[in-house]
């Protein structure tokens, strides 16, 4: 299908032009209406298929327009590096609008992520154990949060880290849509998409 063919708001749609895609990669295909549609999603694809856009496009086409000062949108993941390479891809699709994107991670220094949050953001993209640390010091809040992504979830595993995405689970709000990526799933991915997801649609690539 073509990114033509389907309604997303103009400036997204702009986005998704500059960046030269004309056609939705499989994964793409059958993720995007069913996390427009609202449902939570847990979706099995490896790094390359196109995934980061699979759960992108949907979710930002849903935010809009800047607005409020906590996040609406927070995107997990376990390393600084995928922080950055997310927020690249996010970047890209909101050059035309008004969206205000913070990353927060560990090792490095926090005081530039504390006067991000402070300005007010509406997509944050994060790695668990600095969302946990902001949050419990209050410098995050995550009361408005709508949308949750947790993606590579496959390299959350590991105690430490499902404990924080657990604490961190304690501090959003129940009402919101869950998005889990995993590039592998078995018995523990899945407990931990049951942790997170509600009802979800389960696609695979
Ligand atoms: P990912 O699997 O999310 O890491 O994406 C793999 C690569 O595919 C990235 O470089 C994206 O920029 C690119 N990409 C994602 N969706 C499309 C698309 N529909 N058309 C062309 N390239 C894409």
């Amino acid at each position: 299908m073509r990114f033509e063919n389907i309604k997303l708001n103009k400036n997204l749609a702009k986005g998704i032009r500059q960046l030269g895609w004309e056609t939705m990669s499989p994964i793409q295909e059958k993720s995007i209406k069913k996390i427009s549609s609202g449902r939570d999603l847990v979706g099995i694809a490896p790094t390359g298929s196109g995934k980061t856009a699979a759960y992108l496009i949907p979710l930002i086409n849903k935010l809009q327009y800047a607005q409020g000062e906590h996040p609406r949108l927070m995107i997990m993941v376990p390393t600084k590096d995928l922080v950055f390479q997310v927020r690249e891809v996010i970047e890209q699709l909101t050059q035309f609008s008004n969206l205000r994107i913070t990353s927060v991670y560990g090792g490095s220094g926090k005081q530039r992520m504390m006067d991000e949050l402070e300005r007010g953001t509406d997509i944050l993209i994060a790695t668990p154990g600095r969302v946990h640390e902001l949050a419990v010091t209050r410098f995050l809040v995550l009361k408005d949060l709508k949308y949750l992504v947790v993606d590579e979830a496959d390299s959350m595993l590991e105690k430490e880290f499902f404990r924080q995405v657990e604490a961190i689970l304690e501090l959003l709000p129940e009402q919101r849509q869950n998005v889990f990526f995993s590039a592998t799933f078995d018995q523990e991915s899945d407990e931990m998409s049951q942790k997170i997801c509600w009802d979800p649609i389960k696609v695979e690539i």
